[in-house]
C-alpha cells in the first residue's frame, strides 16, 4: 500500500498530489482535524485537560455557527399579529454573541432594535431570536446590523426600522491592537428612520438614556 504524502510538492491545486492530501483530510472526522489543530499550536492533545476538547470544540462551534442552517422568516411566522398602534416599538439591550469571521474570535454586545408599525407588529419575544439566528453565523458587525433590519422590514413592511449594534471584538482586544475599552457601533435605518431625522432622533436618544450608565 502506498503513504500518501501530506505536504504537497507543488502549490498548483491541481496538482495530483495536492488532490490526494485533501481527500484525506476531507475523510478525517471533525475531533480529528480539530486534535491535529492542537499538535500544531504545540500543545499535546493527550495530555489531561486536552483528552476531550476536540469534541467538546466541535460540539461548541457547531452551536455557534448553526445560525447558518436556520430560517429567519421560519422564525417570524406565525409570531406577526395585526395591530392599530403605529407608535414606535423598541427593544433595548438585546445580547449579543458572535464570532467575528476574520479571525472566529467572539464579538459580544448589545442590540437595539426599533420600528414603526404599518398594521403589523412582531411579537417581542422573537427578536432576541432573530438576533441569535444571525449572531450564531461567522460575521460581521456591519452585515449583522443590516440583516436584522432588512429581516424585519420585509416581514412585516413596517413604515420604518432602525437597529443599532454596540459591539466589542475581542480579536482587537486579545491580539495587542490594546484597544481594550473601545467598542464598535453600527446603525442600519430604513424608511422613516432614515428619511426623518427626528425619527431617527428618538430612537437613538432612546438608546443612549440607558446606555450612558450601562455599556
Ligand atoms: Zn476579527
Amino acid at each position: 500500500m502506498k503513504t500518501v504524502e501530506m505536504k504537497p510538492k507543488s502549490r498548483s491545486i491541481s496538482s495530483p498530489d495536492n488532490g490526494r492530501a485533501a481527500s484525506k483530510l476531507s475523510e478525517a472526522s471533525f475531533p480529528e482535524l480539530l486534535h491535529e489543530v492542537l499538535l500544531r499550536i504545540g500543545e499535546d492533545p493527550s495530555r489531561d485537560g486536552l483528552q476531550r476538547t476536540p469534541e467538546r470544540m466541535e460540539k461548541a462551534l457547531k452551536f455557534l455557527t448553526k445560525g447558518h442552517s436556520e430560517n429567519p422568516e421560519e422564525i417570524l411566522r406565525g409570531a406577526m399579529f395585526d395591530v392599530d398602534y403605529d407608535e414606535m416599538v423598541i427593544v433595548r439591550d438585546i445580547e449579543m454573541f458572535s464570532l467575528c469571521e476574520h479571525h472566529l474570535l467572539p464579538f459580544i454586545g448589545k442590540v437595539h432594535v426599533a420600528y414603526i408599525p404599518n398594521g403589523k407588529v412582531i411579537g417581542l419575544s422573537k427578536l432576541p431570536r432573530l438576533v441569535d439566528v444571525f449572531a450564531r453565523r461567522l460575521q460581521v458587525q456591519e452585515r449583522l446590523t443590516t440583516q436584522i433590519a432588512e429581516t424585519i422590514q420585509k416581514a412585516i413592511n413596517p413604515q420604518g426600522v432602525g437597529v443599532v449594534v454596540e459591539a466589542r471584538h475581542l480579536c482587537m482586544m486579545m491580539r495587542g491592537v490594546e484597544k481594550q475599552h473601545s467598542s464598535a457601533v453600527t446603525s442600519s435605518m430604513l424608511g422613516c428612520f432614515r428619511q426623518e431625522q427626528e425619527t431617527r432622533e428618538e430612537f437613538l436618544s432612546l438608546i443612549r438614556a440607558r446606555t450612558a450608565n450601562g455599556f
